[in-house]
């Protein structure tokens, strides 16, 4: 079969919901990836954001391969090996205090929500609490999740979905203090808007919402799925704001493309929300994942993954500034790290991708205007010299 009959073929049998790109990969290398056909392409979306390690990083194939011939799954009714080592390296790299492993992004948030009802549930000796998330957020799709998610197109056809969500506006704390009153239970929000189009929190706004959330025992929940393991040059981006959450979430990098996500707890909410019998998994955490989650951290601290993201990142933001200005179509650019947004006006970014994808790279969109650049968090320099020179051919006239 040729590309085109492969994807034919996905398309008789695959539901419908994704508009895939036009290409069938085959493998990948590094931060390259190789379609059936023989094609290179440079990866700058790295899987959505998950794949930080590239592809076939030294170490974490072995280590995968080491706990398939081991043990891959055997359930959370016992002890294994991969979750104890995994849970350390991540309660060691959040400075939280206890962690919960998930399949997804979607349920980590699932389990962050049910911790936060559950704390206000212990505390007040009943049910009924409300949720504060924000405007252009993105929680995941499952009921729970696409409740908190700011987005109505997303939520519309499958209403009525969770009671007591109010939408606040993100970077603007007298709108969520609008919203507070005694039922509030939990205020979510992502510490970097991912897929409403790569908008940073600000620190008057993390650390405003701090303060409220203490004054009014409030959980206060950052979603590190997307901004999180690296990507902001710290392990978590609210490292950077120095405002710890009580609640955070983790999925995408946490295993470097196996399907693990977390939630994790401080000590207080540790301490006084879920309990046996509140929640669980079959598969969440099991050996395979935990081996992942456990070489991701190992490698990260041999490699000093965090420090070069940190060195690359202004070169990075040089050349993006420089292509934005540039070009017609670049309007601003913003993000931390390597999670970075070329606003695109005058051209729709979906044609700003296909083109790149037809000149050997993959980059994706965030909103609806916006060019997201989350590369794998190994990228050199002359990655990113490729990946501008590329862009410049499609936005520089
Ligand atoms: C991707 C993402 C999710 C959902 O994660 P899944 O693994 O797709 O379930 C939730 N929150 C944020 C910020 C995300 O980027």
């Amino acid at each position: 079969m040729n590309m085109n009959e492969q994807m034919d073929h996905a398309e008789q049998n695959i539901l419908h919901t994704y508009n895939r790109f036009p290409v069938v990969f085959d493998h990948g290398q590094g931060v390259r990836l190789y379609d059936t056909a023989g094609k290179e392409y440079l990866d700058f979306a790295a899987g959505i954001a998950v794949n930080a390690l590239g592809y076939h990083y030294p170490g974490y194939d072995e280590a995968l391969k080491a706990q398939i011939d081991k043990l891959t799954h055997i359930s959370n009714l016992y002890y294994n090996e991969p979750i104890i080592r995994a849970g350390e390296k991540l309660v060691k790299a959040s400075t939280m205090d206890k962690v919960f492993f998930t399949n997804s992004g979607t349920e980590a948030i699932e389990g962050a929500l049910k911790a936060a009802k559950k704390y206000a549930y212990n505390r007040d000796g009943h049910a009924g609490h409300e949720i504060i998330a924000m405007e252009q957020s993105f929680h995941g799709r499952s009921i729970g999740a696409l409740s908190v998610t700011g987005n109505a197109h997303y939520r519309e056809p499958f209403e009525p979905l969770m009671g007591g969500v109010r939408f606040a506006a993100f970077n603007d704390l007298d709108s969520v203090k609008a919203l507070v009153n005694e039922k509030t239970c939990a205020v979510i929000i992502e510490t970097i808007q991912g897929e409403g189009g790569i908008y940073p929190a600000t620190e008057e706004f993390l650390t405003g919402l701090r303060r409220l959330c203490d004054e009014k025992d409030i959980v206060l929940i950052f979603d590190e799925i997307q901004c999180g393991m690296g990507r902001s040059g710290e392990y978590f981006a609210w490292q950077n704001y120095g405002v710890r959450p009580d609640i955070m979430t983790s999925a995408k990098a946490l295993g470097c493309g196996v399907p693990v996500g977390a939630f994790a707890l401080n000590e207080k909410l540790g301490a006084n929300s879920l309990a046996p019998g509140d929640h669980g998994t079959t598969y969440g955490g099991n050996p395979f994942v935990c081996a992942a989650v456990s070489a991701v951290f190992d490698i990260y601290e041999r490699d000093n993954i965090l420090e070069h993201v940190r060195e690359t990142t202004p070169y990075l933001v040089r050349k993006l500034d420089e292509l934005a200005q540039a070009s017609p179509y670049v309007s601003a650019r913003r993000g931390m790290g390597f999670m970075q947004g070329l606003v695109i006006t005058g051209m729709k970014v979906g044609e700003v991708t296909k083109a790149a994808l037809e000149k050997g790279l993959l980059v994706i969109s965030a909103g609806s205007d916006v060019l997201r650049i989350v590369p794998p968090l190994v990228i050199r320099r002359e990655d990113i010299d490729q990946m501008t020179e590329i862009l410049r051919t499609i936005l520089v006239p």
